[in-house]
């Protein structure tokens, strides 16, 4: 299939199965924002919830924040986003359009054909800004926060003190962050409201670059445990560095339009905290018993996008099989991320099967998001539950009367197995746990 028509059939389902939508679609959408509907919200929270999981809980020297979206005005001059976080803008003069300079060829305009008529490129910052207070004046204003780090860096010794931390451990938050792009495009891949997932270790400087290459074999690792393919990441090194990294990795995913940047991982010495020094006039420095020093931190972060790598997950698992006579549309998510965990079905709508299957439903809710579905015929029933990803299905049949027994449907292999009912939730827990993408 065409790369461009699986984008299109992955951005269609996902507005008909209630994943995805256009913000504000009845007024006519609003550019680069999104809404994510019932399976989409449920989805994305299982997305963010690994992340967190395995930052704060599988690892024992990362601690959790929520720091606010607003902050003081001066963390952006100090972080540098006053000055420098700025994208060159180019306009078409005849028709209006605006691009970024790097996403043009030439003089032509892309959207009109006409030359000689885009200006020359001006910087545009991309900050969103706002008031706080009643009076909408010069000194009340605010930012929307365009990174989620910066709260991490101004709570770093609060948090250091409260739970008794030493250098190295890591800070971790998830949240939103706001920036004007440009030309929001690729559907929620660049967006103008998103989510980003970050994590910030503090090192002793000199064992920096071995913590960057730690940090980087270990994220890349994640994404091909939750299933993403090998083939479809990469690692490409930043050949320019932006003004406060020592060192730059991109880990891209190849989507439907072209690879990618999910997630950067970034050496970015001791620039913050050292400016968050000079610019709140706090001592940010940290004294190490062990070596008797005093230094200031080096940060390595791994900053990922959950939008982003919500599209990687769908992109990823979305295909279109052909079947002996038929053929189906499926989503071979990882089970932890699917937004529905099992679906629970009667064979047939009489002989007790729906009341049996309602009992079974009623087992597993306390565990797990389930969905019970007695409509048409039972095929039918599976393919809609493999188009949105639903790992299991469990149907109650004539002979779940005689041993309490149910079949189990697996969305990836399509094969059918017995289980006892008694047993259900714990043999979810471990096919979810056992659980490994299909090989094409
Ligand atoms: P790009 O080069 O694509 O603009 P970036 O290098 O500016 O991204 P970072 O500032 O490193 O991105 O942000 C870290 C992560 O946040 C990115 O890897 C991406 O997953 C996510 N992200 C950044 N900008 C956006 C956006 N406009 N929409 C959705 N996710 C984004």
């Amino acid at each position: 299939m065409a790369k461009q028509d699986v984008m299109d059939q992955l951005v269609s389902l996902c507005k008909r199965k209630g994943f995805i939508f256009q913000s504000s679609e009845i007024y006519g959408g609003l550019n680069g924002c999104w809404d994510y509907g019932p399976l989409g919200a449920e989805m994305k929270r299982n997305v963010e919830d690994a992340w967190w999981r395995w930052m704060t809980q599988e690892h024992d020297d990362i601690e959790g924040l929520d720091a606010s979206i607003l902050m003081h005005p001066r963390v952006w001059e100090a972080s540098g986003h006053v000055e420098q976080f700025t994208d060159p803008l180019v306009d078409c003069t005849h028709c209006k359009s605006r691009f970024r300079a790097d996403q043009i060829e030439g003089d032509q305009c892309p959207v009109c054909g006409m030359r000689g008529t885009l200006t020359e490129p001006r910087q545009f910052n991309l900050m969103l800004k706002t008031y706080v207070g009643p009076v909408e004046e010069a000194a009340a204003v605010v930012y929307l926060r365009p990174e989620t780090c910066q709260g991490i860096y101004v709570d770093y010794q609060s948090v250091m003190t409260a739970m008794r931390r030493k250098i190295p451990f890591g800070i971790a938050q998830t949240g939103k962050a706001f920036r004007n792009e440009i030309n929001p495009r690729y559907f929620v891949y660049r967006s103008r409201e998103f989510e980003q997932m970050e994590m910030q270790y503090f090192v002793r400087p000199g064992t920096d670059m071995e913590w960057f290459d730690t940090w980087r074999d270990r994220r890349l690792q994640y994404y091909k445990d939750l299933g993403l393919r090998p083939q479809k990441l990469r690692l490409t090194p930043h050949e320019k560095l932006a003004h406060y990294a020592a060192a730059a990795v991109d880990i891209e995913y190849e989507f439907p339009f072209g690879w990618g940047e999910m997630e950067g991982i970034h050496n970015r010495t001791d620039f913050d905290l050292r400016r968050h020094s000079e610019f709140s006039g706090k001592d940010l420095s940290y004294f190490d018993d062990e070596t008797r020093e005093r230094y200031i931190p080096y940060i390595i972060e791994a900053s990922s996008g959950l939008n982003r790598t919500m599209l990687a997950y769908l992109a990823d698992a979305y295909d279109v099989e052909q079947l002996e006579n038929d053929t189906r549309a499926v989503l071979h998510l990882h089970p932890r991320l699917a937004p529905i965990k099992a679906g629970v079905f009667p064979l047939v709508k009489r002989d007790g099967m729906p009341e049996k299957a309602r009992e079974i439903e009623r087992i597993l809710r306390p565990h797990y998001r389930v969905f019970y579905d007695e409509s048409g015929a039972v095929g039918r029933r599976y393919r809609r539950m493999d188009e949105v990803g639903t790992p299991y299905c469990i149907t109650v049949d004539s002979q779940t009367f005689q041993d309490d027994t149910v079949t189990i449907r697996d969305r990836d292999t399509m094969a059918q197995e017995r289980y006892p009912i008694a047993n259900l939730a714990q043999v979810l827990a471990d096919k979810i746990t056992a659980w490994k993408r299909p090989s094409d």
